[in-house]
């Protein structure tokens, strides 16, 4: 089924398959266990459409068909040249289509179209590129064990079927960061996007088809986490389960795939990111990074800087700039030129959100900015910034996703490094300071897996991503993120030495 989805402010729709895309088309459900999923728009709360939601049959279906082609069209039967071609494709269709994707992606997750076209869209674009340009690099290596007589050789096959489970704040970023990697080295595919962001992964799957891709190479499955991302993470035939998104949910995945058939798993998590503003830190700057660290996509930002550490001696003017660069941000619809952030993604993320801002109050936090809401219909949170917070409040220990920032402040280096280790998780920090000394002693100090100097959240397709301690295992982007798809072969041969038996 195709369902049309008006555009605001135009007279146009954008259509949406709302199926299953198996081998390149769109199918019901074979067994219509589950219902439909609505599809809501967070700028006014009403539904967009329903989509198909897969049962864990389908999920049968889906898998079979990656494994299929695995072994028939893509796998090892297709060259890297090939597939090259075809990652290169999909990036220009999904270039000439960034409009209307970016359209759909505010629609449905809430995020203004200029960010969604602009930084989304075209990171995606610059992602696929990036592993289409490795697709034809991918090389063993030939180990010498004697001249002679012997030889081992090594080859770095495609990993298999993936699973990949994607979040919401960046459904069509999240979608390109897992296929690339995996399309590269020619792994097959069963992408499950969140069922609270469907529409532009279905979206998507029409490009791919579109870009030539055999059937089975990607097939999209959107469903429920504990239907069809959990018959992924404990399929038998799933070779490896790629997710992107809360800690508590990793641990499930992992626990099914070391119960099902030990599959390779790789996890991006949560985050508690903290933020450090040292007394030579150049003060505008850092407050439009530390506003930047907490406001990009309304705060659902897994490396978000939630935790502001800032020395005592700069702490009260730092807070003020900071307070005043916060209130020029426009949180509002996605469709409004002038707005820099959405509303959360839904009402669920809404009621979050405000749980932890009233926690904050409750825990004697002094509210700076926000904290109060609006009257209007959309899930609207505006920028608030807590100050004067102590290590144990809930808004500073949990993941709050939202533009809810906690500010303390610290008097010494030492201090400042404890502070921001303080925490299970180690996404992302960052720090500023103009003594580049402290800079290489902070960044060395700080358990987590990205850390920024003078800048914050900004990340690039050739560097990698991913976290320490409780936010993950494994990296996406970079060269690294292809290891997460290859299974390396080893070949021995022999060409020269006799066995003499017996031993
Ligand atoms: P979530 O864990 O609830 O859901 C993420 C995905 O997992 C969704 O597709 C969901 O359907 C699926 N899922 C849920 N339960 C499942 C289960 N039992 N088995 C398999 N799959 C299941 O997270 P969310 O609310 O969608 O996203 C927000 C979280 O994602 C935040 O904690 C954030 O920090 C994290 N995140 C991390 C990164 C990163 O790169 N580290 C990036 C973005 C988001």
């Amino acid at each position: 089924m195709v369902v049309q989805i008006a555009i605001p402010n135009s007279n146009s729709t954008v259509s949406v398959a709302t199926g299953l895309f198996i081998n390149n088309e769109f199918v019901p459900s074979v067994d219509k266990a589950e219902e439909p999923i609505k599809v809501y728009n967070p700028s006014t709360e009403e539904v967009l459409c329903t989509v198909t939601s897969a049962s864990v049959k389908d999920i049968d279906v889906a898998v079979a068909a990656a494994r299929k082609a695995l072994k028939t069209t893509w796998g090892k039967n297709v060259t890297g040249f090939e597939r090259a071609r075809l990652i290169n494709k999909l990036a220009d269709l999904i270039e000439r289509d960034a409009q209307t994707l970016a359209e759909l992606e505010s629609l449905n997750n809430g995020k203004p179209v200029k960010i969604a076209r602009d930084f989304d869209i075209g990171d995606s674009v610059g992602c696929l590129r990036y592993y289409a340009g490795w697709a034809d690099k991918i090389t063993g290596q030939s180990i010498e064990i004697d001249r002679n007589m012997k030889v081992a050789v090594t080859h770095p096959e495609p990993i298999g079927v993936c699973g990949q489970i994607i979040p919401w704040n960046y459904p069509i970023q999240m979608w390109a960061w897992k296929v690339a990697p995996a399309l590269a080295v020619g792994c097959t595919i069963v992408m499950k996007p969140s069922e609270i962001t469907p529409l532009t992964a279905l979206k998507l799957s029409e490009l791919v088809k579109e870009a030539g891709f055999p059937p089975g190479v990607i097939n999209t499955v959107p469903s429920l986490g504990s239907v069809g991302g959990a018959a992924l993470a404990s399929h038998k035939d799933v070779d490896k389960v790629a997710f992107t998104g809360s800690t508590i949910t990793g641990r499930k995945i992992m626990e099914a795939a070391a119960t099902s058939n030990l599959k390779k798993v790789s996890l991006e998590l949560g985050g508690k990111s903290p933020h450090i503003i040292f007394e030579s830190a150049d003060i505008d700057q850092a407050a439009n990074w530390a506003a930047l660290g907490i406001l990009y996509n309304t705060g659902q930002d897994c490396t978000a800087g939630s935790r502001l550490y800032v020395q005592d001696t700069i702490y009260d003017k730092f807070l003020s700039v900071l307070a005043g660069k916060a209130k020029e941000l426009v949180i509002g619809d996605g469709f409004d030129e002038s707005s820099g952030g959405g509303p959360v993604v839904s009402k669920g993320q809404y009621d979050r959100v405000w749980n932890y801002i009233d926690s904050g109050k409750k825990e004697g936090a002094r509210v700076v900015i926000g904290g109060e809401k609006r009257s209007t219909p959309g899930y609207y949170v505006d920028a608030t910034i807590f100050a004067d917070v102590t290590p144990n409040m809930k808004i500073v220990k949990e993941e709050i996703f939202g533009p809810v920032l906690s500010v303390g402040k610290f008097h010494t280096e030492e201090e400042a490094i404890a502070l921001a280790n303080d925490t299970t998780y180690g996404l992302a920090a960052g720090l500023h300071s103009t003594d580049s000394s402290q800079c290489h002693r902070v960044s060395t100090a700080l358990e987590a897996g990205t850390v920024w100097v003078n800048q914050y959240n900004v990340l690039y397709n050739n560097v990698p991503f991913g976290g320490k301690k409780q936010s993950g295992i494994g990296r996406e982007l970079g060269s690294q993120a292809l290891d997460e798809y290859i299974s390396t072969k080893a070949v021995h041969w022999n060409y020269g030495e006799k066995l003499d038996w017996p031993l």
